[in-house]
């Protein structure tokens, strides 16, 4: 089982542009609100700094939010953390569907971002290996295995495994992780690489959980679920050993 804290979080969607001082980390994120379909209900988050705010995968284009993100000083980049199409049956949606109405595209977890991308004149990133047709015209394509640094307190680390491409932000000031869909917690508490919707190497994924021991943050920000918390690095260690055991058995 997973150690974790209850936390407010800053719904940006419902709150507006009004930060919540003193809390230790989440000072300057913001979770988004307004999930979309075409992103499976993919949370996105809003990092607030003074190099350049960015947004962290994409939520439902709405005028409310892209207003509350303008007056908190609108976006440098936004970060993809990954990106893989498939299709689900239309039965399985009420929204209308694409493809002679077989079938509704999902874009995990990129979702609005053409439309963000020209309403905020920011910079898109996503690793070159997820780049697909719908995303041939990011600005930034991320090759090799990183790490890269956005500044001095934003690396990007490189965790293939969901999809080759899936690539974490580590907010070393705030000591959080956004991970995708990488790591996660699922509905018993337990931390969760979903194997189900793996698309590319569970093995990998694996092998970049493994890759977390190394870095020094004590928050999961994840696309899907709960927010994880550690008491510190040694608690965050501790929990993540534990996973990577548990999945060799
Ligand atoms: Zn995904």
């Amino acid at each position: 089982m997973v150690h974790y804290r209850s936390c407010s979080v800053h719904h940006l969607a419902f709150t507006g542009p009004s930060l919540k001082e003193g809390t230790k980390w989440y000072q300057g994120v913001f979770h988004c609100g307004y999930h979309s379909e075409k992103s499976y209900g993919a949370a996105s988050y809003l990092i607030v700094q003074p190099e350049g705010n960015i947004l962290v995968d994409s939520p439902r284009y709405t005028d409310r939010l892209a207003r509350n993100i303008e007056m908190l000083g609108g976006v440098r980049y936004m970060f993809l953390t990954h990106k893989y199409d498939y299709m689900i049956p239309c039965r399985f949606s009420s929204k209308v569907c694409d493809y002679n109405k077989l079938s509704l595209v999902i874009r995990d977890d990129v979702a609005d971002h053409k439309k963000w991308s020209k309403r905020l004149s920011c910079d898109r990133i996503l690793h070159a290996k997820d780049v697909e047709f719908s995303t041939a015209d990011v600005e930034v394509k991320l090759e090799g295995s990183g790490p890269w640094s956005l500044g001095d307190v934003i690396e990007l680390i490189h965790t293939p495994g969901h999809t080759a491409g899936s690539v974490c932000l580590l907010y070393k000031s705030g000591k959080v992780l956004f991970t995708g869909d990488h790591l996660g917690m699922d509905e018993s508490g337990c931390l969760s690489i979903m194997e189900t919707y793996n698309w590319y190497s569970v093995p990998m994924q694996l092998n970049s959980v493994r890759m977390l021991l190394e870095l020094d943050f004590e928050w999961i920000l994840p696309g899907h679920g709960r927010k994880v918390g550690f008491a510190d690095m040694e608690d965050k260690n501790s929990a993540l050993e534990a996973f990577l055991a548990a999945s060799r058995t």
